[in-house]
């Protein structure tokens, strides 16, 4: 039978207006958590993060003795887009591809937006043989990938260049990164559209 009196009131809209603020707050801190650790056109992770990600999946995978593979893709003539289609086309295709690849991913393997048009991808757990699978299936999904613009379908390829923790002495991010890129430089020398592994 109690009523709230004026001072219950006064009391219970100063609690629920500092709650508001606090909840509101939550979400601004894990929104701009997002924004610092993704790339905002693609929501792959940014190249930072990355390397932070890697450095602990590095670490993990030499101290029980797992294996882990990186893939580091380029689009293939990417310009020719920009130059045919504009700027804001070359953005969606981006934007599209980032999703196909995402799509053909397993939920813990980490994709991130490593360059302009260079997307490198980290695969725990993954040895040589099946971060090559994982590879062809991506540069076929991208293959068929058709972007609508504009009343048009843009399709574009990837070179991709694959490279694994397998048997190496390796404490240092970037040599595993700069084998991956050493593969993908050979896939465009070899005339793109193709995967290439670093020879183990
Ligand atoms: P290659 O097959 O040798 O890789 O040829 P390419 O034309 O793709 O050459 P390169 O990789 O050197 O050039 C990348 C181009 O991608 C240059 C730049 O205009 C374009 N690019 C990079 N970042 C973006 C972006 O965020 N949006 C758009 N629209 N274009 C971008
Ligand atoms: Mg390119
Ligand atoms: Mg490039």
């Amino acid at each position: 039978n109690r009523h709230f009196s004026q001072f219950d009131l006064t009391m219970m809209e100063s609690i629920g207006s500092q709650a508001g603020i606090a909840i509101q707050n939550a979400h601004l801190f894990a929104e701009v958590n997002q924004l610092a650790v993704t790339d905002p056109l693609t929501h792959l992770y940014n190249r930072r993060y990355f390397f932070n990600l890697a450095r602990v999946e590095l670490e993990r995978a030499r101290r029980y003795g797992h294996q882990l593979s990186i893939i580091m893709m380029d689009i293939d003539l990417f310009k020719r887009v920009n130059d045919t289609y504009g700027h804001l086309a070359g953005d969606e295709t981006l934007v599209s591809l980032a999703d196909c690849v995402r799509s053909n991913l397993r939920q813990v393997d980490l994709p991130a937006r490593y360059g302009g048009e260079e997307i490198v991808i980290l695969l725990p757990e993954t040895d040589l043989t099946s971060a090559t699978t994982t590879a062809e299936r991506l540069c076929q999904a991208i293959h068929d990938l058709r972007v609508p613009f504009n009343g048009d379908f843009i399709s574009v390829t990837v070179s991709v260049g694959v490279a694994s923790l397998q048997g190496q002495q390796i404490t240092d991010v970037s040599k595993i990164l700069d084998q991956a890129d050493q593969a993908l430089y050979i896939a465009k020398e070899n005339g793109r559209t193709r995967v290439v592994v670093y020879p183990q």
